[in-house]
């Protein structure tokens, strides 16, 4: 499969689709990385600078981001960087669920054609469109297994820039993706849009939490 020529299609969908909610009201931020990546992170919606440039995370929560995935010794265009809803929303209020559920068959596509091996959730919009009754403060920093794919919740860029405890914590479940990655962690698997389990961690890690 041609993974580039895939996402076109689908971009060239949304374009198509006339109905789709903030099309009157704002650009299309489709997404953008790389096609071949391991991880895929999906935020909530574009804000003013995404809008204004069509790209997701350019902001200051996308510096901080970049920075995040520096620290790991990759760089942005190793990953593969989304949202749930593709336009914003205005004066950045809250993504609505009709908008959400709008958005959600083309998010569905390209998740299925980047095929990531891990799915990095920012922020709790973002969380709850895989796991509906999942708790930020609760489940953030637990890798879960949802109708087959592994999503790894962690707080908003955005959340963790006006607070240092949010920070330290984002820093911190930042640091566990690469062993996430290399399956160091098991993986409880959910039915989806149900109850969360959180996992339990390995011994030698019980002390992060
Ligand atoms: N916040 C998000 O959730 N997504 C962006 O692209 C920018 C800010």
């Amino acid at each position: 499969m041609d993974k580039v020529l895939e996402l076109k299609k689908i971009e060239a969908d949304m374009v198509a689709n006339t109905a789709l909610p903030l099309r009157d009201a704002a650009n299309l931020v489709f997404g953008e990385g790389n096609v071949d990546c391991a991880v895929m992170f999906i935020g909530e919606a574009p804000g003013v600078n995404e809008d204004r440039l069509r790209r997701p995370f350019v902001g200051r929560g996308g510096q901080l981001l970049d920075d995040m995935i520096r620290g790991l010794g990759w760089k942005r265009e190793d990953t593969y960087i989304t949202n749930i809803v593709k336009r914003r929303p205005p004066e950045n209020r809250d993504p609505l669920p009709n908008e959400i559920e709008a958005y959600k068959p083309y998010l569905t596509r390209q998740i299925e054609v980047i095929d990531p091996k891990l799915i990095v959730t920012l922020g709790r919009f973002s969380m709850n469109y895989f796991l509906p009754d999942a708790k930020i403060t609760r489940d953030h920093g637990r890798p879960l297994l949802v109708d087959g794919r592994t999503i790894f919740p962690v707080y908003h860029p955005a959340a963790a820039l006006r607070s240092t405890q949010m920070m330290e914590t984002l820093r911190g479940d930042f640091k566990k993706i690469p062993s996430v990655l290399s399956g160091e962690f098991g993986m409880i698997e959910l039915p989806p849009a149900r109850g969360v389990t959180p996992q339990r961690e390995k011994p030698k890690q019980a002390g992060l939490f």
